[in-house]
């Protein structure tokens, strides 16, 4: 499948690994594709007889682009990708093989799957755990040394039901979504449409660093982030890097990641340099979310395999570099019907009015009553360095709505005439309400939940986060106030007044959720505070409400989780927190007395001889001389450091009955430490020799391109 990307045209090459629709409607019999498009749409079980034709077809079509094996590719709670491959050989009597692949290979799987964190819920003598198809995200190929490997999306599951991963629970809130989306549509009066998805568009952020500056940094090749580092003289503070002109050498694997995630299928439209030196960003065109889900897990697969292709390693930590930005996914979210129509674009007349009020309204209630829920969709170790850090959306959950979509708002709580925008009349149309701006051009940076015209942008995920986490909680949060707002619509004698009444209602009851200033003012902490929300500020705190009783009740109404469900995911969790911190603790610990210590301590000695030389002359010394102390002072509080965050680090892991203690332990005493440790490191690279200093320093990584 080697490509001349130059000589192919685009139009040829978009999704030729992927089998698509197009794919599909060629290669199958008329009255399969058309019964598999119906169970696609989710109106019919599918069968095994479609099954073995899709199978079949998938086979040759993979078998003639030179695929040998298959896998059911599936997201476990690593939030990584898993696969195991199946070669299609199928030997004879005689001693030849055919090439097989059967329907019920193609619809579930079963990898032994034990090693998979699962929080307890399988013991490990019922290991097994399923994998199962997923019918509308399309089937790719996938090339490595070993070959082309036919990927089919699945979820999985254990052998008694539950979810053992983050796209189950994707599938399920969507159901839910379409479910009580379709009663609002319905008592609103649409009687075209048949399905409700949520739309999902994320913008991707990642670093590149040099390839051979990255291997000498124990602590980006193990966590992702530099433990140690002094900003660089010149940092993001010229705003010269955002949208500026791309470097050749970035120009270069742009060009070939565009290539491969086109081959794949994958839309991708955007492309840019982000705030910090050496920080980009991607966009897909949006997709349904369990595809735009799938998609972005390959997005992130492509960045780091095309930038090793060019000597270079992609970081999609949320803050590999303290001192600059960190790394966000932002989630832009709406849902969409199967005729088209955009529910939360305000539309043109007033019965799309009424359907975006609704549908506003039971965000704006969403938001307010799950945002601690949606704190937590977007937490881990990681992204506790963006959120709430001054830098990228605060802990804070509110809603930005923009200034004339705020006034219609406010006017129609208040029973106040609302004014007309921008010279348009307002029209009180068959649901007595205004006709809205048609775009909403005021943007907030500031803001983690913000209107941008016809969808939401959910800036607090982090950039290394599967999508499906946040968009669970979104849709399934989303889909309860629906199903609230849908029991008092169809039993309203007067539709139009019932909608009059939802909008005010909500709106009234939550406001406080609606901020329109500036996020990360520390005003803003005080005012929410007033305002009674919810300010989240790390992972120890947040997880716990996963098992809270709001979610509890909200994920079982809508079949998205079971109790035991959420339990496995709280404990899975907090153990992947302390984890990750025991890994950054070990690599602080290691590079400060194996690096940073020797490197020092030689410069120290080397200055210290010279000292005592020239004062043997009868010279005097005294730069030399403190700059010996400086050192020696330094290496003294180094150790030291390292000493106690051993001892908070063993101090930690010893917390073993307990997975939140354990966790607080690592919040509390461990990342302190290491800040400690990290203190006296960047304190000595200051004095030290930069041309011995032993790792490459923030202006090697950030400024080398
Ligand atoms: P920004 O100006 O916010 O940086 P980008 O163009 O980088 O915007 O990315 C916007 C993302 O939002 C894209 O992935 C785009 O496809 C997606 N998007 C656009 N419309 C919708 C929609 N209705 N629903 C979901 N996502 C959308
Ligand atoms: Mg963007």
């Amino acid at each position: 499948m080697s490509i001349d990307f130059a000589q192919t045209p685009v139009e040829d090459l978009y999704g030729e690994s992927c089998f698509n629709d197009a794919t599909m409607k060629a290669r199958l019999p008329k009255n399969i594709y058309k019964a598999l498009k119906v169970v696609q749409a989710g109106e019919a079980e599918l069968t095994l007889e479609i099954a073995e034709v899709v199978a079949s077809a998938m086979k040759d079509w993979a078998i003639e682009k030179g695929a040998t094996h298959y896998t059911h590719w599936f997201q476990p709670l690593t939030g990584l990708t898993a696969e195991k491959h199946d070669s299609f050989i199928s030997p004879s009597d005689d001693g030849t093989v055919i090439m097989e692949f059967s329907g019920k290979e193609l619809i579930q799987g079963e990898p032994d799957a034990s090693s998979f964190p699962n929080g307890g819920i399988r013991a490990t003598f019922e290991a097994r755990g399923y994998t199962a198809w997923d019918i509308n995200s399309p089937a790719f190929l996938k090339q490595d040394a070993s070959g082309l490997t036919l990927c089919i999306p699945t979820g999985f599951i254990s052998y008694t039901g539950e979810a053992l991963d983050k796209k189950v629970p994707l599938l399920r809130s969507m159901e839910a979504l379409n479910k009580q989306a379709m009663r609002v549509l319905k008592a609103l009066g649409n009687t075209t449409s048949k399905r409700v998805t949520s739309l999902v568009g994320p913008e991707q952020e990642y670093f590149l660093v040099d390839k051979e500056l990255f291997m000498q940094r124990p602590d980006l090749k193990l966590t992702g982030r530099a433990c140690f580092g002094t900003m660089s003289a010149k940092g993001q503070e010229m705003d010269d890097h955002y949208f500026g002109a791309i470097k050749e050498r970035v120009a270069d694997f742009m060009r070939e990641l565009n290539y491969e995630l086109w081959r794949l299928g994958i839309s991708a439209k955007t492309q840019h340099n982000e705030v910090a030196p050496n920080q980009f960003e991607i966009a897909p065109i949006y997709s349904t979310s369990n595809v735009a889900s799938d998609s972005n897990q390959l997005v992130m697969e492509m960045l780091k395999k095309v930038a090793d292709r060019h000597d270079l390693v992609c970081l999609i930590h949320e803050k590999p570099f303290a001192g600059v930005n960190g790394n966000g996914k932002h989630n832009n979210w709406s849902m969409g019907t199967d005729d088209g129509i955009n529910l939360l674009s305000p539309g043109e007349n007033p019965q799309e009015n009424a359907q975006f009020m609704v549908m506003l309204s039971a965000i704006i209630k969403a938001v307010d009553v799950y945002a601690p829920l949606l704190k937590m969709s977007a937490s881990s170790v990681s992204n506790d360095h963006r959120l709430g850090a001054n830098e990228a959306p605060p802990a804070i959950i509110s809603i930005f709505l923009g200034t004339q979509l705020k006034e219609v708002m406010d006017c129609l709580a208040a029973g106040k005439p609302v004014p007309s925008m921008g010279g348009e009349k307002i029209e009180l149309g068959a649901s007595h309400l205004p006709k809205l701006p048609k775009d909403n051009t005021d943007r907030n940076r500031t803001s983690p939940f913000a209107f941008t015209g016809n969808r939401f942008e959910f800036r607090m995920v982090g950039s290394s986060q599967s999508l499906a986490g946040p968009n669970v909680v979104i849709n399934t949060g989303v889909a309860d106030i629906l199903g609230e707002f849908a029991d008092r619509l169809e039993k309203a004698s007067d539709v139009n007044a019932e909608i009059q009444k939802i909008v005010v209602d909500t709106y009234k009851a939550h406001d406080r959720i609606v901020f329109n200033g500036n996020g990360y003012s520390d005003e803003w902490v005080v005012e929410a505070e007033k305002r009674g929300l919810p300010n989240l500020k790390n992972t120890v705190v947040s997880v716990p409400e996963l098992i809270s009783d709001a979610s509890v009740a909200l994920f079982g109404k809508h079949g998205v989780f079971t109790k035991e469900e959420l339990e496995s995911r709280y404990e899975v969790y907090l153990e992947e927190y302390c984890m990750r911190l025991n890994i950054e603790a070990g690599v602080t610990t290691e590079m400060a007395e194996r690096l940073i210590f020797p490197a020092v301590s030689a410069y120290a000695s080397e200055l210290a001889t010279s000292v005592a030389d020239q004062k043997a002359l009868g010279l005097k010394v005294p730069a030399q001389e403190a700059q010996v102390k400086a050192l020696s002072e330094g290496m003294e509080g180094l150790l030291g450091a390292v000493k106690e965050l051993k001892a908070a680090n063993a101090k930690a892991l010893a917390i073993e009955e307990d997975a939140l203690k354990a966790a607080s332990s690592f919040l509390n005493d461990v990342i302190p430490a290491m800040a400690k440790v990290r203190e006296f490191g960047d304190g000595l690279e200051k004095i030290s020799d930069k041309l011995t200093w032993p790792f490459p320093s923030y202006e090697d990584l950030l400024f080398t391109m």
